[in-house]
């Protein structure tokens, strides 16, 4: 290794946290990958100790129409579509109550952005079940699904106002916005976001904003090889950092790679190179050293066991129950299978909450939502081994 190498690892071994952005991307340049993998590992090692967690969870699609369209996606669907999905409350509660017989401890609320400002199917589908959006939809269904299942409520319906994560701060104990990417380049013509507005860098962050003045644990994270360069991945990294540092809510920041999808406008541009990834991971790790970092294991099916060498310590939401409704075309592992390779690493696996240890102690939740916690948790914060053995 060159001396810039051995002294900038060293600075993020012995003071982790200080490297610099220009820093950072010099070393996603030059730095052998394997040298910034054990790296990050040391760091994880150090910075999060404990178990490697997932979320027990159950999918819950609300309405899969979106006022968007960004070039990647095959969540979103047009009126009339075989997988157009709009749940009745009976429907959402239905899944959820799956879930808590199988000891599911979240329900994931997601929805595209704002389908009632585009579809008119949307809006009477709304009016119908007696509410003037889908925010409002999903304030009333998360408060049923809280109370009749006593499932945890986390919702990613896209970009939201203040006003409207107020409502769902009610029962949500974390909810989530990827940032995707802080370049503003990437909804320029012909790029991944040029049809999204709601992807606007300058509209994610002032979501991400919001939820801080309102001190909501907040999940966010990064799609990698859309179209941004190396700089900018580097700056959207920072730009998750910064926003943290500033509020203290980012619970954790998911990093997946982009994979080409039939029947998608971006259906040829390539996959990320699986090293490049890996080494965005371990990147992550040398800037974010304390963050909750999570690489989702369907998207890297038989090769996920190198995302912990490279620092992670959560594997995102796992369903027993429903698919992965955004990536349909990945399954998620069985559970089994995720806690055997999580210990062909020497790790433990445990189940969390959709709210994080740190952030149920840390005043972020009501105390209805912090009690609720408790039935479910040990003195870790983690959701405790007799409720998901004993199922
Ligand atoms: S905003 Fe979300 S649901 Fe809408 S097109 Fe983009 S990725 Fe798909």
């Amino acid at each position: 290794m060159q001396t810039n190498q051995i002294e900038l690892l060293n600075k993020a071994l012995e003071k982790p946290g200080f490297l610099s952005a220009v820093e950072a991307e010099w070393l996603l340049y030059n730095c052998p990958t394997d040298s910034l993998v054990s790296a990050a590992g040391a760091i994880r090692d150090t910075k999060r100790l404990g178990a490697i967690t997932y979320s027990r969870k159950v999918f819950i699609n609300i309405i899969n129409l979106c006022r968007d369209t960004c070039s990647y996606c095959t969540y979103k669907q047009e009126p009339g579509d075989p997988l157009l999905s709009m749940l009745n409350p009976d429907q959402a509660l239905a899944i959820a109550e799956a879930g808590r017989d199988k000891k599911c401890t979240e329900a994931l609320l997601v929805t595209g952005e704002r389908p009632e400002q585009k579809y008119p199917e949307a809006k009477k589908w709304l009016h119908s079940l007696g509410f003037e959006s889908t925010v409002e939809y999903l304030a009333d269904i998360s408060e049923k699904i809280l109370q009749k299942t006593g499932l945890f409520p986390h919702t990613n319906a896209g970009s939201m106002t203040k006003k409207e994560m107020t409502q769902l701060q009610k029962t949500n104990v974390s909810m989530g916005v990827m940032l995707e990417s802080s370049s503003e380049r990437l909804v320029e013509k012909g790029m991944a976001h040029e049809g999204a507005p709601s992807k606007n860098p300058k509209v994610r962050i002032k979501t991400l904003q919001s939820a801080g003045e309102l001190r909501i644990p907040m999940t966010t994270g990064i799609l990698v090889g859309i179209g941004e360069n190396e700089s900018e991945m580097v700056d959207s990294l920072f730009t998750i950092k910064n926003l943290h540092q500033k509020y203290g809510h980012i619970q954790e920041v998911i990093l997946q790679n982009f994979e080409p999808k039939p029947d998608t406008a971006m259906k040829d541009f390539p996959s990320t190179p699986k090293e490049y990834f890996l080494r965005v991971v371990a990147l992550a790790r040398l800037v974010m050293p304390d963050m909750n970092i999570q690489v989702p294991p369907n998207l890297n099916p038989g090769i996920f066991a190198r995302y912990l060498d490279a620092g992670i310590n959560d594997w995102g939401g796992i369903s027993p129950v429903t698919i992965d409704h955004v990536n349909p075309e990945f399954p998620w592992p069985t559970i089994e299978s995720v806690k055997g390779v999580t210990q062909s690493k020497s790790k433990t696996l445990r189940a969390r909450l959709p709210i994080y240890p740190e952030f149920i102690k840390g005043g972020f939740i009501s105390s209805g939502l912090q009690e609720h916690t408790h039935l479910f948790v040990d003195e870790s914060g983690l959701v405790r081994e007799d409720y998901i053995n004993g199922f």
